[in-house]
């Protein structure tokens, strides 16, 4: 392009609408490093206070996947679903979805990422389990689809390529919070990533992305555009992550968490949320036609045993020991457990999901930064949920620490996060909205 970068930077700054000839423009220089970083920062920032239209950030998805490899799955039979959340604390989703959807026929090839900060990530945790390979080779990942429906591979980096630049430069430059920059940066690698559908999980709380429920209502919506764009069946359910979502924060605790979902005794609101999105995911691959029978089925595969055998033949699959199913003492232990009791009679009002998330990142079961190294044994287990009455001898989580001193700290940590207080409050609803091209946006009531 005969111009100078600077003036596509003040187009999008006084308020202008790019192109797509001028956003593949931004997007190739930034890759081949033709467009220096200092003037990606300014494009991002101007985009941060001047939007993108739903065009744009189609357009700019577009660009961000096809910035590295695109997985190629037309070797799978079937129709390839993708699940997505937008990240949270204690959201142990992922793994129990893949092996109920998978018994059920569902086709899932999964590429999860890692946990930052004080969120946690699928490919951490299947870490835990001893032998597991979350590097397979993309033939031994096909063959592993096509023969038990499902299989969970670390995404390489070089997939969406543009999205790690682009991501690298958000986070020094306080841009991360923007509706078009997140959508495209999570559309990109989904896109990249194959899948015929995509069912998208986007929280809003406290340990999320989005504050407040509107906000990730127009997250939601602005997913469900750009799949759509791009020819994807996309379908979003925006969740509550005030509290956290599940009981078990850290990487082996929550795949015991994931084992008891398997076996039919999981937390209610992660169990709502996994057979929510299995639901979707049943009835866009056609496998049903109506969610009850959806619900159904997955209900009777946990109750026959079949997804929990789908996830034992799963981690075989992939080089790791299904012994923990029935022994977790053989997942990593933490040295020291401290139970963590109620500071005083009362209602519990508020468990705040970040502090519970950071909490356990303390204790080294997350990162702060991408280099950082996580300890898989350690986190916590919380016995509470908003809305329970406690007293002043109620347990309400154990600590799984390295030594006394963390342990101590994490305590400490987790009794400023969660607040117990004299009046009785409802409890967070937990799936609020669904929201698809065909029906628009359905606010679900509280129940
Ligand atoms: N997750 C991503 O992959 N990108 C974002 O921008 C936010 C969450
Ligand atoms: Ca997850």
């Amino acid at each position: 392009m005969n111009r100078n970068f600077a003036e596509l930077i003040e187009q999008k700054k006084s308020g202008g609408e790019l192109s797509e000839e001028e956003i593949s423009w931004w997007i190739d220089g930034l890759v081949s490093g033709s467009i220096p970083d200092y003037q990606t920062s300014a494009m991002l920032m101007a985009i941060y206070f001047r939007g993108m239209n739903a065009h744009e950030t189609s357009w700019l998805t577009h660009c961000i996947s096809t910035s590295g490899d695109v997985i190629d799955l037309s070797s799978l039979k079937g129709v390839k679903c993708d699940k997505h959340s937008s990240g949270g604390v204690a959201d142990t989703v992922s793994i129990p979805l893949i092996a109920i959807a998978a018994s059920c026929g569902a086709v899932m090839p999964k590429m999860s990422g890692r946990g930052l900060g004080h969120s946690g990530g699928t490919i951490d945790k299947l870490e835990s389990i001893p032998g597991f390979d979350v590097n397979l080779t993309p033939l031994a990942f096909m063959e592993i689809v096509n023969r038990l429906g499902g299989a969970i591979m670390a995404q390489t980096g070089d997939v969406a390529v543009a999205d790690k630049k682009l991501y690298a430069l958000r986070d020094v430059t306080a841009t991360v919070d923007s509706v078009p920059l997140i959508a495209s940066s999570i559309m990109g690698k989904k896109l990249a990533s194959g899948a015929d559908v995509i069912v998208l999980d986007v929280k809003w709380g406290s340990g999320a992305f989005m504050s407040s429920e509107s906000e990730a209502i127009e997250l939601a919506k602005t997913m469900v555009g750009i799949g759509e764009d791009n020819g994807k069946t996309t379908v979003a359910y925006v969740t509550d992550m005030n509290e956290p979502l599940g009981n078990a924060v850290g990487n082996a605790l929550e795949i015991v968490e994931a084992v008891q979902v398997l076996k039919g005794h999981g937390p209610a609101k992660l169990v709502d949320v996994i057979l929510t999105l299995c639901d979707e995911i049943l009835m866009q691959s056609g496998i049903v036609q109506k969610r009850e029978d959806a619900r159904t089925m997955a209900m009777n595969a946990i109750a026959n045993g079949n997804a929990l055998q789908r996830f034992a033949d799963i981690v075989r699959a992939q080089g790791g020991d299904p012994a923990f199913i029935d022994r977790p003492e053989v997942l990593p232990q933490a040295a020291v457990r401290l139970p963590v009791y109620a500071p005083r009679s009362g209602f519990v009002t508020s468990i705040d999901a970040k502090g519970i998330g950071l909490a356990a990142m303390h204790l080294g079961a997350g990162r702060r930064t991408k280099e950082d190294v996580i300890d898989l044994a350690v986190g916590l287990v919380l016995d509470v949920k908003t809305g329970d009455t406690v007293t002043a001898t109620h347990q309400i989580a154990t600590v799984y620490a390295r030594t006394d001193d963390d342990a101590r700290t994490c305590e400490q940590e987790i009794l400023g996060a969660i607040v117990v207080g004299q009046a009785p409050v409802p409890r967070w609803q937990t799936v609020v909205a669904k929201i698809s091209r065909a029906d628009g946006v359905v606010t679900y009531e509280r129940s």
